[in-house]
């Protein structure tokens, strides 16, 4: 089943501008950010860092967005099933808010800690600037793990996390949403929790949070949104690199929210899934995967493991299938040097959050593969929830088409201004995101001024 890895041939001229191995910026310093250049918080501000140079970016936004604004952890006590209590922390960070209410999702993993949440909660801002989204950057979890837990332990466990955290969100500061972990019903009990302590007379209290179940104030569409969001991308990003959508091949690390929607809409618009991961396993096929028998199977059984639609296979095998498109949608810094080194594709499109460290990026360029960056391919999930947020606040609904439509709109223009900034700047996509995202910023930063 093996198929060796060799380099595909390049597509597109090399940029000038890419991250170099000894980049360094007096912010890391002056900042205090830690120093191991592995540590995921160094690096994507790095990515950032990097690019406020290459734009010249003054050096008052570069140390403004290179911290968050708060940073809020809380401990809260939970009675177990078994009647004996258990100690939780839970965090809430809130990077930006120069845009617009800080926004992001909550994490539920018994690995979350706090480099992680700040690391999501930047590029949360960076991703709304993007997206051309009135927010800003956040993000929050809680340290557990949602598998070992029954429902009315997990529903305790929410509610209490929400009444930690009650006075520090809000449906016009900080909104909230799902992430790795946690689940539209989660979202329905934190709305819940929260219309009971806050006071918020006159408004929809479930606009305090978003991806909710739709017969709860959530929104058609937004459960597909970050899949959707992800081959949307593809679809603008592809005819340049050769590639015809229609007839694609391609593999998935990571078959929960975002890699099941994926998996599942491009295979609907003709492409073939040949290989597959999750924390569960790996699987390969020389024929299409079915992604809706799979998501099907993973629902029942809560992994791909298992599945008889394809041939279980080794870690090896699954990142060197040949394939046009990689799609990882699980955890972050998951595809370091060596797996960029196995990969055998045209193209990354990064449906999660900083999937690939600096060093992994460094070795796909050099091979000629496009890295479609996560502030980028990843954006339509907030999108959605900014709809969803829209809804509750004006007390309508939208219809499916216009949810698709609208969301489109979003990354047709995400995509578009990044392409721009890759042309005027000569640099790789992830650098010309950031940039596209650091010029809406600098603009909103030099109209409203440093306060005092
Ligand atoms: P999820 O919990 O629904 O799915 C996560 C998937 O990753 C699961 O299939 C799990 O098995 C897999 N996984 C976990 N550990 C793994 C490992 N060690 N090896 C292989 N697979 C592993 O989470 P999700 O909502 O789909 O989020 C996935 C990624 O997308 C995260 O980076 C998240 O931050 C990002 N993201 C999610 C959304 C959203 O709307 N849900 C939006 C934007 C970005």
């Amino acid at each position: 089943m093996t198929t060796l890895a060799s380099p595909p041939a390049a597509t597109h001229a090399r940029p000038k501008n890419t991250p170099p191995s000894n980049f360094s910026s007096s912010v890391f310093e002056e900042c205090g950010l830690p120093s191991d250049p592995n540590n995921l918080y160094r690096q994507t501000v790095g990515s950032m860092l990097y690019a406020a140079q290459v734009m010249d970016l003054p050096h008052e936004f570069q140390l403004i967005l290179a911290q968050p604004k708060n940073e809020i952890m809380v401990h809260f006590p939970v009675r177990m099933d078994n009647g004996k209590y258990q100690l939780f922390k839970g965090y809430r960070v809130q990077h930006n808010n120069a845009l617009g209410p800080f926004k992001g999702g909550l994490r539920f993993h018994p690995d979350v800690h706090l480099d992680d949440v700040k690391s999501l909660s930047f590029l949360m801002t960076m991703k709304c600037s993007l997206a051309g989204l009135p927010y800003g950057g956040g993000k929050g979890g809680i340290k557990v793990d949602p598998r070992k837990h029954s429902v009315s332990e997990m529903e305790r466990i929410v509610r209490r996390f929400t009444a930690a955290i009650a006075h520090n969100i809000g449906p016009d500061y900080d909104i909230p949403a799902p992430d790795v972990g946690s689940t539209a019903q989660h979202m329905a009990w934190i709305a819940d929790t929260y219309a009971f302590i806050s006071e918020t007379s006159g408004k929809n209290p479930n606009a305090v949070i978003t991806g909710k179940p739709v017969e709860s104030g959530g929104s058609l569409g937004r459960e597909k949104a970050t899949g959707q969001g992800v081959i949307d991308t593809l679809e603008i990003m592809l005819p340049e690199l050769g590639l015809d959508i229609s007839r694609v091949t391609f593999s998935v690390l990571g078959f929960g929210n975002v890699g099941s929607w994926a998996g599942r809409i491009l295979a609907a618009k003709g492409g073939s899934m040949r290989a597959v991961a999750d924390h569960t396993g790996f699987l390969r096929s020389d024929k299409s995967i079915d992604a809706i028998a799979l998501a099907d199977h993973v629902s029942k059984t809560g992994g791909i493991r298992g599945f008889a639609g394809a041939e279980p296979c080794s870690k090896e095998d699954f990142y060197k299938a040949k394939v046009d498109v990689f799609i990882p949608a699980a955890l972050e810094q998951m595809v370091q040097e060596s797996e960029a080194r196995m990969l055998n594709c045209t193209v990354v499109a990064e449906g999660a959050n900083a999937p690939t460290t600096p060093p992994g990026e460094r070795v796909l360029l050099e091979r000629g593969i496009e890295v479609l960056p996560a502030i980028l391919a990843n954006a339509g999930g907030v999108t959605v929830s900014y709809f969803e947020w829209i809804q509750n606040i004006t007390f309508h609904s939208w219809d499916l088409k216009r949810v698709d439509q609208e969301l489109n709109k979003h990354m047709v223009d995400a995509a578009n201004r990044t392409r721009a900034a890759r042309q005027q700047y000569d640099c790789d996509l992830r650098t010309a995101a950031y940039i596209a995202a650091l010029q809406r910023l600098q603009k909103t930063y030099e109209f409203r001024g440093i306060f005092p």
